[in-house]
């Protein structure tokens, strides 16, 4: 039973000492297919290089919106560039966040903007990131983001108008371990059973998000714990584990633009 967990930060220092037997522990768990998500200029060029070294990992490039205060036309050049490579199936992960506010607001919003435009440039599926942007994010969507182009929201955890808007967008949307948490996941758990089959992603976010069944005993996520957001999905969903695995490798492959492969039809 192959899982893919779909947006992951393989190149974070919690990993730097241990990353392949991360990602030995990551296929003995069935985890056989990951994207390592790239948040600024280091991290992209870390993001392909892991890609490039590491078989079923594949990367994005783009500037979170914390880091937007970082961005620059000539940074985006040199990302484009990258993108050129086969390793790179998304741009991403971009987008507002308004909760911790890292860069200002009018900053998030121009380099947003402008990293859709060149995602669209290069034909490539976007990795989004929202954060308590109040609408704000969607209304650039429909101002800004082309009918029939594909794209996730990753770790969704918004409201029930919110999904709807991103399904009616056409977008996927990612699913983390916040469903597995007691308190924080109660909303999100009233939320996911109306994401249609072909639409659900799961992902780790690893090294954030510990999923709840593993938080006791460790700190830092990784993408093995991909299953425990899958099982608790799947009893959310009334869906079988062996159905919920098969459908979300199916949608991350065709999102991605990756060949499933033989033998997993
Ligand atoms: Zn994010
Ligand atoms: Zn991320």
């Amino acid at each position: 039973m192959p899982l893919f967990d779909s947006h992951c930060h393989l190149d974070d220092k919690a990993f730097s000492k241990d990353l392949d037997g991360v990602i030995d522990r990551a296929n003995r768990a069935g985890v056989t297919q990951m994207t390592t998500i790239g948040v600024d200029m280091d991290t992209s060029i870390r993001a392909v290089q892991i890609a490039e070294s590491t078989p079923g990992v594949y990367a994005t490039v783009g500037f979170h919106p914390h880091d937007a205060r970082f961005c620059t036309e000539a940074a985006l050049d040199e990302l484009v560039q990258l993108a050129g490579r086969s390793s790179v199936r998304a741009w991403g992960e971009i987008g507002l966040d308004f909760n911790r506010m890292h860069s200002p607001r009018a900053v998030q919003e121009k380099w947003f903007v402008r990293q859709i435009t060149i995602s669209e440039q290069l034909a490539l599926p976007v990795v989004f990131h929202e954060r308590d942007s109040s609408g704000r994010l969607i209304e650039i969507l429909k101002s800004d983001f082309s009918p029939g182009r594909t794209g996730v929201v990753h770790c969704f955890s918004g409201t029930a108008d919110e999904l709807q808007a991103y399904l009616e967008l056409g977008l996927c949307i990612g699913v983390t371990g916040i469903v597995t948490m007691k308190k924080r996941g109660a909303p999100l758990r009233r939320l996911v059973s109306r994401i249609p089959d072909d639409r659900l992603l799961i992902e780790t976010d690893a090294p954030y998000l510990v999923p709840a069944p593993e938080r006791n005993r460790i700190r830092r996520n990784e993408p093995a714990f991909v299953v425990s957001v899958l099982e608790k999905l799947a009893a959310v969903r009334k869906d079988t584990v062996v159905h919920l695995a098969k459908t979300t490798r199916q949608n991350a492959c065709r999102l991605f633009g990756i060949d499933e492969g033989p033998g997993n039809g």
